[in-house]
């Protein structure tokens, strides 16, 4: 059975306090169990029902959630996911990880995270446009640019986003007046858009490419050389296919990879552009044997998606869905390295077994914290007008993803602990910090 992924991040909680409180004096650790019992719990969980019309004229009641966790450091910050298994504990887990990972970037973000009960797979394009419409118009009151501000997830894109961007102004436009500076500001309610609708430069790549910088960050430290490394990915999806690209120009060799439906694995490395290409044509990533300049039946071979968290490989890559390295299968990874992109992969047992293991997990809110971060650059370039080329996107996104992982690396060394709760110290030091004010 899924393990509860909001207890899992209490837990990650309460052990980075423990750590915390090694060094505390008795003030110091009153105004910790303040903050965390402030930390233990959402602000605000809204949860809606809202109707859409479906293309056989029958309507349909779809539900969805936006919890709004914490706003201590700045607005909420969360994407939105669609997905058949979405329920409050997840959207709950998310939105407090998401509190956490601003924190340690130290963006002036809060955290949330949204989420409606629905497989977009069984849905036409014109019911996809009408349920992301109607769950703006059932969550429009309690999100804005300095309020709450949405993100693409899991099975969300940039179009969606439009959608639900055009949707929201559309809501908010009776107290615009047609001006067109209040029209941007309000676009900036969401990120993730495509550049036409207000959205940025590279904000599509963004929690791929942050995630290499944060690896190649962590390699240097531990003295290893990614030219040499292997690598295997769960979820070839917007932010697996991203960091396989990225890897891949770093020299890494992704030797396997899966989707929701299949598995492959290519010995002598996938083409990630090539991989990508294939699956779009295909609608699966299964039979994608994509090597050099060619796909070609003979360079790989299928396996059960499930084998691809024990492959023998340098680096694992989560980049799905949470809980599915745990407390069973923790004692069959095989790579050193675990390169947390997805939310939440890890469960705190597994945590446990890959510490003793000597497994080094790059954690989640660090490793994929370079899509928010990206956002936060867009929401300021829709608040303030002032555009930002990729150029200048890609250097900021590094600079930022080499400070977080010092500080969170510096953390760890200095509580001699692992670089999760690394990064939950820091992460809460700033909160902390904050409160007091
Ligand atoms: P996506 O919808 O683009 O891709 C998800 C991929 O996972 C798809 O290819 C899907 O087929 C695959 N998948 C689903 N279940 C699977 C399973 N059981 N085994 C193997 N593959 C499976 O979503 P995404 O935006 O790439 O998000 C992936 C993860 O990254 C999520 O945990 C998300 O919360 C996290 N994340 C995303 C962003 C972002 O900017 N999109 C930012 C930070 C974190």
């Amino acid at each position: 059975m899924k393990q509860n992924p909001f207890l899992s991040g209490l837990s990650q909680l309460e052990q980075a306090a423990v750590l915390m409180r090694e060094a505390m004096d008795e003030s110091q650790n009153k105004r910790l169990d303040e903050v965390l019992a402030i930390l233990h719990a959402p602000q605000r969980i809204v949860d809606v029902r809202f109707p859409v019309r479906m293309d056989d004229g029958i309507m349909r009641i779809f539900d969805g959630f936006r919890i709004q966790y914490n706003n201590t450091l700045g607005p909420y910050k969360g994407g939105i996911r669609f997905h058949p298994d979405v329920d409050e504990e997840e959207v709950k887990a998310l939105s407090f990880w998401m509190t956490f990972k601003n924190a340690v970037v130290g963006l002036p973000l809060g955290g949330g995270k949204g989420g409606v009960v629905v497989d977009p797979k069984t849905l036409s394009q014109t019911e996809l446009e009408n349920v992301s419409r109607g769950y703006v118009r059932a969550i429009a009151a309690v999100i804005g640019p300095h309020v709450d501000i949405p993100a693409p997830d899991v099975n969300t894109n940039s179009t969606i986003m439009g959608w639900m961007t055009d949707e929201y102004v559309k809501i908010k436009s009776m107290t615009s007046h047609g001006d067109s500076k209040q029209v941007e500001r309000l676009r900036g309610t969401f990120t993730g858009k495509a550049v036409q609708d207000g959205g940025i430069e590279g904000r599509e790549s963004a929690t791929g490419l942050g995630g290499a910088y944060v690896f190649e960050q962590i390699v240097r430290k531990l003295g290893k050389d990614p030219q040499s490394m292997t690598a295997a990915i769960q979820g070839y999806g917007n932010v697996g296919y991203y960091v396989a690209k990225y890897l891949t120009d770093m020299g890494v060799k992704v030797i396997a990879a899966s989707d929701s439906k299949g598995a492959i694995v290519v010995p002598e490395g996938i083409n990630p552009d090539l991989t990508l290409q294939c699956k779009v044509e295909k609608g699966k990533l299964a039979g994608c044997y994509c090597v050099g300049s060619v796909c070609d039946i003979d360079r790989g071979d299928e396996t059960d998606p499930e084998n691809i968290l024990a492959m023998e490989v340098d680096i694992l890559i989560p980049a799905a869905l949470e809980g599915v390295l745990h407390k069973e299968n923790a004692k069959d990874v095989n790579a050193s390295i675990v390169l947390e992109m997805a939310n939440g992969p890890t469960t705190p047992e597994a945590d446990e077994i890959f510490a003793g293991r000597g497994i080094t997990v790059i954690p989640d809110i660090l490793a994929n914290s370079g899509g928010v971060t990206v956002s936060s650059y867009e929401w300021e370039q829709n608040v303030s007008g002032k555009k930002m080329d990729r150029q200048m996107v890609e250097m900021k996104l590094k600079e930022a993803m080499m400070a977080a992982t010092d500080a969170v690396w510096e953390k760890a060394s200095q509580h001699e602990t692992s670089l999760r709760m690394g990064a939950f110290i820091v992460a809460l030091e700033r909160l902390t910090q904050a409160f007091s004010q």
